[in-house]
């Protein structure tokens, strides 16, 4: 145990996660994780995102938002759902939004429309913005220019060690997973050791990506410990600097959380 650690993304509004939440946070809990960040892919996910939240108190938030592989979805009657949802107390951010090129659709345009919509949605709740990245940094970097500084996160870092200071120019975190732990990820090694300490924040990306040893099988939050152990390793710091350095990370990048959190320490 490593804590304690705050996983910022991961989806218990997902299928392999929200048959079982308890279990799952008793074993997070176990692992040292004191928060979890629970982001949406859809309008249904957001939705539950939001109740998973409210469910579960102050050890977790929800991200609500439309990713842009579901890009063509996001029209004028979703994003007033979304408008209605960041209104919520339990609502920290805004997400997954930005540019994924892996797959021929939807169109590049119709992903910039709806990433502008969330540009526009979190400035007006003052809420940072989770960006999804695939196979499209130089173009997703050459957009973000144009809103900097921004508040908000590359989650799942895996572009090039350039990129990835350009995007802490830009003002934002990286977000580092369960890649860290695989051994041929030589860039996003570097990254983890360039990034400047203050803008590292952990996240799993469960169910997805679980890092090594359980690599292609279903991830959970309680994994985050492995990541932050090789992350440490790849700094040279100690777990436990590593732990507290993130987890103030993770407050600065969703101050909501951190209010959420003093909350219920004082009761
Ligand atoms: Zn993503
Ligand atoms: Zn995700």
């Amino acid at each position: 145990m490593t804590g304690p650690l705050i996983d910022t993304h991961c989806h218990l509004n997902h299928d392999g996660l929200r048959e079982d939440i308890a279990a799952t946070v008793k074993r997070a809990t176990e692992a040292g994780v004191i928060h979890l960040v629970i982001v949406s892919y859809d309008l249904g996910s957001s939705l539950e995102a939001v109740t998973i939240a409210e469910k579960l108190g102050s050890y977790a938030s929800a991200v609500v938002g439309i990713h842009p592989t579901m890009a063509h979805t996001c029209d004028r009657e979703a994003l007033k759902i979304l408008d209605d949802l960041a209104q919520n107390p339990a609502v920290v951010g805004i997400g997954e939004t930005g540019l994924d090129l892996h797959y021929a659709f939807p169109p590049i345009r119709s992903q910039l429309e709806s990433l502008h919509a969330h540009i526009e949605l979190a400035s007006r709740h003052g809420l940072p913005l989770v960006f999804h990245c695939r196979d499209a940094y130089a173009p997703l970097l050459a957009e973000l220019e144009r809103f900097a500084p921004i508040h908000g996160v590359m989650h799942c870092w895996a572009g090039t060690p350039h990129q990835a200071a350009q995007s802490v120019a830009l003002g934002l975190h990286l977000g580092f997973g369960g890649v860290v732990t695989f051994k041929s990820a030589f860039d996003v090694h570097t990254a983890a050791r360039e990034c400047p300490i203050d803008r590292l924040v952990l996240e799993t990306d469960a169910p997805f990506l679980a890092p090594v040893p359980y690599r292609g099988k279903s991830n959970e939050p309680s994994y985050i410990a492995l990541t932050a152990e090789r992350l440490a390793e790849l700094r040279g710091i100690s777990q436990a600097d590593l732990a507290e350095a993130s987890t103030r990370n993770a407050a600065t990048l969703y101050p909501q959380v951190a209010t959420r959190l003093h909350a219920a320490l004082r009761g």
